[in-house]
């Protein structure tokens, strides 16, 4: 059995996953800092932000669906799989995730909350959310149900640069991170506020704290157990399934 393996791991009653970018990176979906970084390339105050939606609506509407693009060719890996199947066998798996590109859906992972919103909703201020799972280019920018010749344009349902976090997400995520009794926070930086706050806030609650990050970095400090490895080797090692 490999030395990180959680072999008693369905002992716990409630487990809490918290993914995010880095869980996506060995898929080929840029993170947010480091080599290769989104934010390095792209400057956010022109694509991700509400005053630059309102200034060049099509501008930031042609960046989110080059981003959809992006993700569409990219697949999920191993470790997406293997939480899939660690909630086949656990009714207590929790995913939270701040990543908004829909792989763990893909996979067929049940996320119960995506803190940041997701690349595949647009939002009307009238009619509020709408899917929009078709392809890289969205169905619709303007809000079908509205009149025509008043049509608002739907925004990206993502918490951008400069936006207030959605609250009732927030708080059901809370809550689920209060009853876990294990916490394993996979791919984040931790940097990221108020979401990074869910690694002091479990560890606080008394869960058991595993990080997965081949990198140390600023919130390593809360996690108990440290496996720096990359996520698709890390999670099927961690989590044994079956025997
Ligand atoms: P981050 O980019 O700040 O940090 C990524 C972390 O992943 C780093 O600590 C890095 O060491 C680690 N990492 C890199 N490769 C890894 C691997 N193979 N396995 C495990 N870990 C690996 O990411 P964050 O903490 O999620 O914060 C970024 C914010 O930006 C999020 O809030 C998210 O909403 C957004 N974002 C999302 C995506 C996405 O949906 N895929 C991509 C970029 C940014």
């Amino acid at each position: 059995m490999p030395a990180a393996a959680l072999s008693h791991w369905r002992d716990f009653r409630n487990i809490v996953l918290f993914t995010g970018a880095g869980l996506s990176a060995e898929c080929g979906v840029p993170t947010y800092r480091g080599a290769g970084g989104i934010w390095r390339e792209y400057n956010y105050q022109d694509y991700a932000c509400q005053r630059a939606f309102d200034r060049d609506p099509v501008q930031v509407l042609d960046f989110h669906e080059l981003r959809r693009t992006k993700v569409l060719s990219c697949a999920p890996h191993a470790g997406h799989a293997h939480i899939r199947a660690m909630q086949a066998e656990h009714p207590g798996i929790h995913v939270i995730t701040q990543n908004i590109d829909g792989l763990l859906q893909r996979a067929g992972v049940v996320v119960v909350a995506e803190l940041h919103g997701s690349l595949w909703r647009l939002r009307c201020p009238v009619h509020g959310i709408r899917d929009d799972l078709a392809v890289g280019a969205y169905a619709h920018r303007h809000c079908p149900d509205c009149p025509p010749d008043r049509a608002p344009w739907l925004r990206p349902d993502i918490t951008w640069f400069e936006d207030a976090v959605n609250e009732a997400v927030f708080e059901h995520a809370a809550m689920l991170v209060d009853d876990a009794e294990l916490f394993v926070g996979i791919g984040t930086s931790g940097a990221v506020w108020p979401a990074a706050g869910f690694a002091e806030r479990a560890r606080q609650r008394g869960a058991r704290m595993v990080e997965i990050n081949p990198e140390n970095n600023e919130a390593s400090a809360l996690y108990g157990q440290h496996i720096r490895l990359p996520a698709s080797t890390a999670l099927p090692e961690a989590f044994p399934i079956g025997g």
